[in-house]
């Protein structure tokens, strides 16, 4: 069942996100005149994220959701639009601002191996996080480095070992120990347990869970297993194409879909209520290219009660309540 909040006040807001990637356009293309074309990955994304919540997003692969995790902690600029944290707009922030906004928004990726540099211990691996914001004067680095592994639950002599010593869901915990070195407010979460093991992976999500009750993080958790998103979030957004189609709270939205793709969605997941294994009715037909996209709602080309209106207006987000949804259909 999904978790509930009393939802308070926005922290971040992501307003209007579009962000495409030029594709190659060489020599050949240019001398037989044709156009430069671009995989347009976020579409006008908009949400926004509320103190002490986990948000879910979910999406099909290719549904722009880890860029839009890149957005939030400007590893991508936004092509138009904002992300807005606080009152600032991220793209203004240089310098010393733009460190201590790296340092409150925090980004766990998928495969800590890879962030994590092989030759250096733990503890040198941590020191240096600490080090670089200037977290602690070095007499009480020592200290603050046996509670980080005490947080995430590893014990005290990880600190002398190298990450090809450890399990991969202890390594996920030594990138959520360094995440946590800098006292983030925010922690962003991309595929964060999907290379690790079923039973690993129910370890490091609790983990995530006590952490955020004790330290009063927001965490933003980006994710295609469905199941394990609705056991962490307070409140879901589904992607399509690079667009918000559906925002609203855990319950609602998994007991009550609007939008017919996340109808198809939870649908095609049987794990999610195995009396659904017999009325199955994902979405029909391939995902449509990010570089041809369709005209008017995203969805359109799958969407099997599309009508005229469908092909000529983009719909938007719209309320019922809480629970917002953008579909031309009544209701
Ligand atoms: Fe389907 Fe039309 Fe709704 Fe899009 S707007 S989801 S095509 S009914």
């Amino acid at each position: 069942m999904g978790r509930i909040m009393t939802v308070t006040q926005t922290l971040l807001s992501v307003q209007n996100v579009t962000k495409a990637f030029p594709l190659p356009h060489g020599l050949i293309q240019r001398l037989r005149q044709v156009p430069p074309q671009a995989v347009h990955a976020l579409n006008g994304v908009s949400l926004d994220v509320m103190r002490g919540e986990t948000l879910g997003i979910v999406g099909e692969s290719g549904c722009g959701k880890s860029t839009l995790a890149r957005c939030l902690v400007r590893l991508h600029e936004c092509d138009t639009g904002r992300v807005v944290f606080g009152d600032t707009d991220i793209a203004s922030l240089n310098g010393p601002a733009r460190r201590a906004f790296n340092a409150k928004v925090q980004m766990i990726f998928q495969d800590p191996y890879s962030s994590l540099n092989p030759r250096m211990k733990v503890r040198q691996i941590l020191t240096e996080a600490l080090s670089v914001h200037q977290m602690r004067p070095s007499a009480e680095i020592p200290a603050r480095i046996a509670e980080l592994l005490d947080l995430v639950r590893l014990p005290q002599d990880a600190a002398e070992k190298y990450p090809h010593e450890f399990s991969g869901g202890q390594r996920q915990r030594i990138g959520i120990a360094r995440a946590l070195s800098v006292e983030p407010e925010v922690l962003v979460a991309d595929e964060l347990v999907s290379a690790l093991d079923v039973s690993v992976q129910a370890q490091v999500v609790n983990l995530l869970l006590q952490l955020q009750e004790q330290l009063h993080l927001t965490v933003v958790f980006v994710a295609h297993d469905l199941r394990l998103v609705r056991h962490i979030s307070h409140r879901v957004a589904v992607m399509y194409l690079g667009k918000v189609v559906e925002i609203g709270p855990t319950e609602a939205l998994f007991s009550a879909p609007r939008h017919p793709y996340t109808q198809a969605l939870l649908a095609a997941a049987p794990e999610l209520d195995p009396t659904r294994r017999t009325r199955r009715v994902a979405a029909k037909g391939e995902l449509p290219s990010p570089v041809n996209l369709p005209q008017g709602c995203l969805f359109n080309t799958r969407c099997p009660q599309a009508f005229e209106r469908c092909f000529k207006e983009r719909p938007v987000l719209s309320a019922e309540g809480a629970h917002l949804s953008a579909c031309h259909l009544p209701g």
